[in-house]
């Protein structure tokens, strides 16, 4: 397996094409290389717990050197809480084991001042809310300088220099005018992008975005999100990004993760698991959202205008036994309830269902793993 290096990955970024997409999707389509990238985090058998209920259980999970991939679900799934548990940034009532490797070196357990020497520096991470995630009382620029100061013994005047360029980076109109100003007196988007530029000060290897354009206005999410892709493009750098929008996490990351009630439900090559889903949830979430679809190929076949999944997301510690997803699924049999299904790999596809949707192509490479 090979890295895929940043000159390569410009390269790709010639294969990007521009299309009409609606306001909230990234312009950009993913239509690049998807060959195969050494991974930079490997993540196995994580488990989050709260008290006696575990929130989150993946048992495996990579993010390719240089790759974006996207995890995705429902509000209530666990995505943020497994994002932030790979930096040990989780509630602090919850209770983290399993494995996560940057790069080979073990994150879980590591002391806090190891591990804050990673963050910022070799992981990246941008909140959903830059409202709350900035300093209010801090003029901009200075916050930027904060993050470059922590990891960096450079001078006052190379880290103003980088302030500066890292603001035009994110595209923030009259860099040498808008440090000087709080917060406060910044728009949502300018917030969100100086939460980005503190985010790739130091150049990370990884940028995890949690759901990074959904507290903004409708027409700048879209250059949000376009701005994230171009940034990993640009330095090769690894995005795991946390959505609920099918249409954006197919247009805009090589591979998707599924996420329901903590337990991963399937994972692969996002147009692969977007275009032609096996697991049931995976086909429900699908279904109950085609407006996120408008203009894929995947909306041609969605013949029935909305097709909402039954129930609601049961509350943490109220899921049912065997797959968490029985009690809404319209395809459940008698083992659903009593055992964790067992995974299958097929080709770069992998899932974990009884009674998945029918193959399109006869199946070739098949793995089994218990549940
Ligand atoms: S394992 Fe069973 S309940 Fe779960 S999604 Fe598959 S068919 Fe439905």
């Amino acid at each position: 397996m090979t890295a895929t290096t940043p000159a390569a990955r410009q390269g790709a970024t010639g294969h990007i094409q521009r299309s009409a997409t609606p306001d909230d999707q990234p312009s950009a389509s993913l239509d690049r290389p998807q060959s195969i990238a050494a991974p930079l985090m490997e993540i196995r058998d994580l488990v989050v717990s709260i008290g006696e209920h575990q929130v989150v259980a993946i048992r495996e999970l990579d993010i390719p050197a240089g790759r974006r991939v996207a995890l995705i679900g429902e509000s209530g799934a666990g995505k943020t809480v497994a994002a932030l548990s790979l930096l040990d940034l989780q509630p602090r009532v919850a209770r983290v084991t399993g494995s996560v490797r940057l790069e080979g070196l073990e994150l879980i357990g590591m002391p806090d001042r190891q591990l804050n020497r990673i963050r910022g520096s070799e992981v990246g991470v941008v909140l959903q809310d830059p409202a709350s995630a900035l300093n209010p009382v801090m003029k901009v620029g200075r916050q930027i300088d904060e993050a470059l100061r922590m990891h960096h013994r450079t001078s006052r005047r190379e880290r103003r220099e980088r302030v500066l360029e890292l603001m035009e980076q994110v595209q923030l109109p009259d860099p040498e005018r808008l440090r000087r100003r709080f917060p406060h007196q910044l728009s949502g988007g300018q917030r969100q992008r100086v939460m980005i530029a503190i985010a790739i000060a130091c150049r990370p290897r990884l940028l995890i975005a949690d759901e990074p354009s959904s507290a903004l206005d409708v027409n700048v999410q879209a250059e949000i999100l376009d701005l994230l892709v171009r940034l990993s493009d640009e330095q090769g750098m690894s995005l795991l990004l946390i959505s609920h929008n099918l249409g954006v996490v197919r247009s805009m990351c090589d591979d998707v993760a599924v996420l329901y009630g903590g337990q991963l439900m399937e994972r692969g090559p996002s147009r692969v698991v977007v275009d032609q889903p096996r697991h049931r949830y995976t086909q429900a979430l699908i279904k109950a959202n085609p407006d996120q679809l408008a203009d894929s190929p995947v909306e041609r076949t969605l013949t029935h205008p909305l097709w909402p999944i039954p129930g609601e997301t049961p509350s943490v510690g109220q899921f049912p036994s065997g797959c968490h997803f029985r009690d809404r699924c319209t395809h459940a049999l008698d083992p659903c309830a009593d055992e964790l299904p067992i995974t299958r790999t097929v080709e770069t596809r992998t899932f974990s269902c009884w009674n998945p949707a029918p193959a399109a192509e006869p199946e070739a490479n098949v793995e089994e793993t218990a549940g």
